[in-house]
């Protein structure tokens, strides 16, 4: 053998070598991402968050061995425009996507799955999607077509016709998962995105969990005679339990097996199982004839049991997830974030949906697992925004942030020794928020408006068709229902917000509410 030859074997040697170590060195070092997103899925129904209204066990399991973030917000309280931000890290005026329907998401743009693809991860999206345009920059994807449907939803897949699943979202999403996980390419790590379509109105539960709530008795929120004064966008909406909520579509009373899209896609058995179920409340409804305050009050009590019912799917579906992590061994390197798109009102203000920069809808739930870098148990205060989620896990990953991601990486603020979870107050972190709504009139008349939120206090701005400012002192009035604004001993710390909105406003680029401030 000549030396070239040897040079050659011995270079193919190292090389080969070099490969398979490296693709270990891969799998050993960089995290896996699982981020599980959910849908309207309110801080109020999970026990973590001291839920009055419900036990959420497994959700709770990644906040006890992981992180419970307190103070997470959204920029814009909507289904779609929260997807766009997760991917973009951007603001909805930034990455153009500002409503539910009528923009197209640009999926050639930025997105931080793109990123981690090119950095050698494989990526999935499994579940809803709801952003129109398919997915791109993905290894592959199976979402659901839209809003998608509770039962025997239809899935679209990377290269492949649309299929319909026969049984219950929540379900096919994890066997989804699971298969994802079992057919990976275990030399990369990967970053799988499951979007839950639960608890997304209007609230069809499993069949096996029909009923499941009945002998309970929900309390009604202290605001759910709320009269709106002082707040003309509020009283204008139309989005309460009392007269939005519909009794057919949304609660299934005298449902129409044939005349509404959900329920003519069941198999002959589900619709007996349903109509075995929703024949009753649709009976002990009739008997008792209801008007006026008292069918408010019996609907509020369906809704919840409704959205709650969907919920202990979703509870017990997350804990099939975890499980399969821990008897893989996948846990111990694998990120888990649970997370809803946005809040959601549970009868706040009278209310069901979301949208409001006011609390329920303005915070989401949030909770992290990532094994030796976040302490298990840590409770984290400061402010968090969805536009960090992207810049976060690029980070995590070991992957710089593109400049123009508009979040932050959050991680110093929860890595294990480190304090700053503690204080409240994270060197260098912001102290104030920024919101931007925009989707009028349909389907909820909720006037558009952007505002600025520090830890004490909510400045808002509405404009068109409702033209006027709010102010909230949040620790007198944690439930927003005083509108300060105006108020002459609250004028030097309006001028305050008003500088520091005028600085965000600025800082990401919203020129169009800076043109509403210059000339409104
Ligand atoms: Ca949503």
């Amino acid at each position: 053998m000549r030396l070239t030859q040897i040079s050659l074997l011995a270079a193919m040697l190292l090389s080969g070598l070099t490969h398979a170590t490296y693709a270990q060195q891969r799998t050993d070092r960089r995290p896996n991402i699982l981020f599980i997103i959910s849908d309207d899925h309110a801080y109020q129904a999970i026990s973590a968050y001291g839920s009055k209204l419900m036990q959420t066990p497994n959700i709770d399991r990644i906040a006890h061995e992981g992180a419970l973030f307190n103070n997470v917000f959204v920029t814009n309280s909507l289904c779609a425009p929260a997807r766009a931000t997760l991917l973009t890290g951007k603001y909805s005026h930034v990455n153009g996507l500002e409503i539910n329907y009528g923009q197209n998401f640009n999926v050639q743009q930025e997105l931080f799955t793109r990123i981690l693809k090119d950095h050698g991860y494989q990526t999935s999206w499994i579940g809803k999607w709801h952003l129109h345009t398919l997915p791109d920059g993905f290894d592959s994807y199976k979402i659901l077509v839209d809003q998608g449907h509770y039962y025997n939803p239809d899935f679209i897949s990377t290269g492949a016709d649309t299929t319909r699943i026969t049984g219950y979202v929540t379900n096919i999403i994890t066997d989804l998962t699971e298969d994802f996980l079992n057919h990976r390419d275990t030399t990369k790590p990967f970053c799988l995105i499951v979007g839950e379509k639960a608890p997304h109105r209007e609230w069809l539960p499993d069949l096996q969990d029909l009923g499941a709530l009945d002998s309970i008795h929900f309390p009604i929120p202290s605001t759910f005679y709320d009269d709106y004064q002082g707040r003309p966008a509020a009283a204008a909406q139309d989005m309460t339990v009392a007269k939005t909520m519909i009794l057919r579509e949304d609660l299934k009373v005298h449902l129409d097996y044939h005349g509404y899209a959900e329920y003519t896609r069941f198999t002959p058995d589900q619709q007996k199982a349903f109509a075995a179920y929703y024949d009753k409340v649709s009976k002990d409804l009739d008997s008792q004839a209801l008007t006026g305050d008292a069918l408010v009050k019996w609907k509020y009590q369906r809704y919840l049991k409704d959205y709650l019912s969907t919920t202990i799917s979703l509870d017990r579906n997350i804990g099939k997830i975890l499980a399969y992590l821990d008897s893989t061994g996948l846990s111990k390197n694998t990120i888990v974030v649970y997370c809803s798109d946005q809040g959601f009102y549970m009868g706040e203000h009278g209310w069901f949906d979301k949208r409001w920069m006011y609390e329920p809808s303005l915070r989401t739930p949030f909770m992290m697992r990532y094994p030796g870098v976040v302490q298990p148990g840590a409770k984290v205060d400061p402010m968090v925004v969805n536009i960090d989620f992207a810049p976060t896990l690029l980070s995590a990953a070991g992957i710089t942030p593109p400049e123009d991601m508009q979040g932050k990486n959050f991680l110093p603020l929860v890595e294990k020794n480190g304090n700053a979870q503690k204080s409240g107050s994270a060197k260098g972190w912001r102290k104030a928020m920024y919101y931007h709504y925009y989707e009028f009139p349909q389907p909820h008349h909720v006037s558009p408006h952007f505002g600025v939120r520090t830890e004490r206090y909510k400045l808002i701005r509405f404009y068109g068709p409702k033209d006027y400012w709010e102010l909230y002192d949040l620790k007198k009035d944690p439930d927003e229902m005083h509108n300060v604004y105006g108020q002459s001993d609250y004028s030097s710390i309006t001028k305050d917000l008003r500088k520091q909105l005028d600085e965000l406003i600025a800082q990401y680029k919203d020129t169009e509410a800076a043109n509403i401030l210059e000339t409104k």
